[in-house]
């Protein structure tokens, strides 16, 4: 079997003037309500989330969709997800490669 190899965009090191901390990229659960797919490219998902860690420990959230890789980058409350700094982040490059389907 051929490993699948795509290309993300890398999450940012820094965010809030201070460095972020990122945990792996995993499918995120399906949701009972909310967003389950892409609004860019109607990608059906499920999206890719991946969880990030502020120094003062502000937790952030990135999302991203499989297909077309737009992603967005919010802060977590809780279980609320907020976009960051009331704005919608979305990162076409650079690029990064990764060997899974996530
Ligand atoms: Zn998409």
């Amino acid at each position: 079997m051929t490993e699948i190899v795509r290309t993300i965009p890398v999450l940012p090191a820094e965010l809030d003037d201070q460095p972020v901390t990122w945990h792996g990229w995993e499918l995120a659960p399906v949701l009972s309500h909310g967003e389950q797919g892409c609004d860019i490219c109607d990608h059906e998902g499920p999206l890719s989330l991946a969880e990030g860690r502020g120094e003062d420990r502000t937790r952030y959230v990135a999302i991203r969709c499989r297909r077309c890789q737009q992603t967005r980058v919010m802060t977590r409350d809780r279980t609320k997800l907020q976009p960051l700094g009331g704005h919608i982040y979305v990162w076409e490059s650079p690029a990064q490669a990764i060997g899974a389907d996530l």
